[in-house]
């Protein structure tokens, strides 16, 4: 069945419709969960368009739809998780390939790259992004993969996509850009050169924290026959009911992502007058080295903030067990505020490398509750712990 073309219409519109044309057979407005592992054929080799649920399924089918929209691409691929689209990504490298990390990329995917895909013969290095001149030096011959978070995990610094693009190309290498932290609503990393874009759906795409996903979008068509071969036959596919809670999440990507922004930055500048705060890290403030290349790329800041706090690991300990609407948790993007501690949590796997994190470091996944209960929760979590450490408010 054709689909209505969406192209024209606002990314909002295209949030909630592209791919998601009411249900032919039933006019259900909305898409089906295709709970079913096979497709009855008409004939040997005639069906309609579904065989196996591992290959192709309507429900993924209708998220993939809306993905490559939202992210302005030809195509979507959605995984099992984020960390499943990325090892579908090294699948696209031989061995003696060689991969430029980010080093501060999400600890999952340095520990994949480190202790999964090195294993089979694939070289990497690590490299501070948003120098380019770094990234420039630290291209080689054999350099297959260049791999960038923008907004990066934890510190939230900012790479320009379109200068590592540009490097990247003249190299001789693919551009992948993890878009996690972002979301397309924010940044579309395929406009700016980038050659795949990479979601953790589990994070602002999902919206809810209720399902673990991931995605890969891309224009080259070269490139999705290669990636959807490696899917079937690895298999790391999404179910139906996971493609269809990302797809209900999507539906309001673009509200949620105003008030995610709106209160991170209230979250970021009250943080910036606390004493006990050493440092705030947050790309919406003026003074955040990454701030001009944010305001080209992104069309706001996003809704993480990191900070440092003073009393080191103890203080920052104290701190992520004081808040109460702030819920101590890993992950990102919900609805609802988390609080972590990147080096004991999140960024374990990168300690004692070079994408160490400092101990003191704390970050905020700042939700869409209303922004007095986040700084009065903040401002009771600084009171406790200086009251505790003895350090002046
Ligand atoms: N990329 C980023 C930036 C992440 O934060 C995460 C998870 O936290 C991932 C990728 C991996 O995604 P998933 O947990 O869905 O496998």
């Amino acid at each position: 069945m054709t689909q209505h073309d969406w192209t024209d219409a606002r990314f909002e519109t295209r949030a909630i419709h592209a791919g998601q044309d009411p249900d032919p057979a039933t006019g259900a407005i909305i898409t089906p969960i295709y709970q079913t592992s096979t497709f009855v054929q008409d004939a040997v080799g005639e069906h309609k368009g579904y065989d196996y649920a591992r290959s192709d399924n309507p429900t993924r089918t209708a998220l993939q739809t809306a993905l490559a929209s939202l992210e302005g691409g030809a195509w979507g691929l959605s995984y099992a998780s984020g960390l499943a689209a990325a090892t579908n990504v090294f699948y696209l490298l031989r061995p003696g390939d060689h991969v430029l990390l980010s080093n501060d990329a999400y600890g999952g995917t340095y520990r994949l790259v480190a202790k999964v895909i090195a294993n089979f013969g694939i070289e990497f290095d690590l490299v501070e992004m948003s120098d380019l001149d770094a990234v420039r030096g630290a291209i080689k011959p054999n350099t297959k993969l260049v791999w960038v978070e923008t907004p990066t995990n934890p510190y939230l610094k900012i790479v320009d996509i379109a200068g590592v693009a540009e490097i990247a190309h003249a190299g001789g290498a693919r551009l992948v850009v993890d878009n996690t932290f972002a979301s397309p609503y924010l940044q579309q990393p395929l406009k700016h050169g980038a050659d795949l874009v990479l979601h953790s759906a589990t994070k602002y795409l999902g919206g809810h924290s209720d399902v673990i996903g991931g995605a890969l979008i891309g224009n080259d068509d070269e490139t999705y026959a290669t990636l959807k071969f490696m899917q079937n036959a690895a298999g790391a596919v999404p179910a139906p009911f996971d493609s269809w809670l990302i797809l209900r999440g999507i539906k309001t990507l673009g509200v949620r992502m105003e008030r995610h922004c709106a209160n991170a930055m209230a979250v970021a500048r009250f943080l910036q007058e606390q004493e006990i705060v050493e440092e705030v890290f947050y790309p919406g403030l003026e003074s955040h080295a990454g701030h001009d290349i944010a305001k080209r790329q992104m069309s706001d800041f996003s809704g993480m903030v990191s900070f440092t706090i003073r009393g080191g690991f103890e203080a920052a300990k104290s701190f992520v067990e004081s808040t109460s609407v702030f819920q101590l948790a890993e992950s990102l993007g919900g609805v609802e505020s988390l609080i972590e501690h990147p080096g004991q949590m999140t960024h374990l796997s990168v300690a004692g490398t070079g994408a160490a994190v400092a101990d003191n470091l704390i970050r905020l996944s700042v939700g869409i509750e209303h922004i007095d209960d986040l700084l009065g929760d903040l401002e009771s979590a600084i009171g406790a712990v200086s009251a505790r450490f003895a350090v002046q408010i």
